[in-house]
């Protein structure tokens, strides 16, 4: 299978946001939009990664949906199974809760929160022994790319979740390449800059499993239905992980949309 013959990913990204009223009444939107405009299951995968506490009431709000729409855990405890860890959700627990994704590595974990290498990869172990599919984000800083280190620095955290993998798990990772230049900045890496790194992550996962020839890697970084179609367009970017666009339904719906479209 080439880059393009992935069925893409379109997921939303809704950090810290919104009140329970709000969330309803985004998945209501969504979903009416769904049936009126329908976009098929087989031309682009859809989810959403609401807050922790809505996990559930999302999920549960989607049941009825007129096609899936998958829901996200954005992040997940370093420790495994149950216990005394105050505050934690662990892997087990998500998939207790019918919850079958998460996202590991946002930049927003590794700077605000300091999830080192070392805590990604527990995540990373985790979630799959749990048999969660893992959403893995990575990506370089602003600095990074100016000093020309973008490429060593994104092959580096593929490299790093390795040991964390066994061999038969890759295909339960989808990767979301993210400059950190780009989130929530309005920026976005021209479609040719993405397209290179997104080759060049394919390779890097290529040489660690026969799986990264198949496996779909995202872009994210200030994503609209205004840059959608270019970034769609690019043969190894297999779909999106939107943050601020995916607070609005009418803008998130056109994004998948324009995947579906265009792949
Ligand atoms: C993100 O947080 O994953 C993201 C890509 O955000 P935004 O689309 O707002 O840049």
């Amino acid at each position: 299978m080439s880059g393009s013959a992935i069925t893409p990913w379109v997921v939303g990204n809704w950090k810290m946001n919104p009140m329970q009223a709000g969330a309803k009444q985004l998945v209501q939107e969504l979903k009416q939009l769904l049936l009126d405009q329908p976009i098929e299951e087989s031309k682009c995968h859809m989810a959403v990664a609401p807050v922790a506490l809505a996990l559930q009431s999302v999920q549960a709000q989607l049941q009825d949906s007129s096609r899936s729409v998958c829901t996200v855990a954005q992040d997940l405890s370093r420790i495994a199974g149950t216990g005394a860890y105050t505050g934690e959700i662990s892997a087990e627990l998500l998939k207790d809760s019918g919850i079958d994704f998460a996202l590991v590595g946002h930049s927003e974990r590794r700077e605000i929160f300091g999830d080192s290498p070392a805590v990604i990869n527990e995540k990373v172990k985790n979630a799959l022994n749990a048999g969660l599919t893992v959403i893995y984000c990575v990506g370089e800083s602003l600095q990074q790319r100016e000093s020309g280190q973008a490429e060593q620095t994104v092959l580096q955290q593929i490299c790093d979740i390795a040991p964390a993998v066994q061999a038969g798990q890759w295909q339960s990772i989808i990767v979301a390449y993210e400059p950190v230049w780009a989130i929530g900045t309005g920026k976005t890496a021209s479609p040719a800059d993405a397209q290179a790194m997104h080759a060049k992550i394919r390779e890097g996962l290529s040489q660690i499993t026969p799986a990264g020839q198949n496996m779909a890697i995202l872009y994210g970084g200030s994503v609209k239905p205004e840059n959608a179609v270019e970034l769609a367009a690019c043969p190894d970017i297999n779909g999106a992980l939107v943050g601020g666009a995916s607070l609005n339904a009418v803008s998130f719906h056109k994004i998948a949309q324009a995947f579906a479209n265009t792949k």
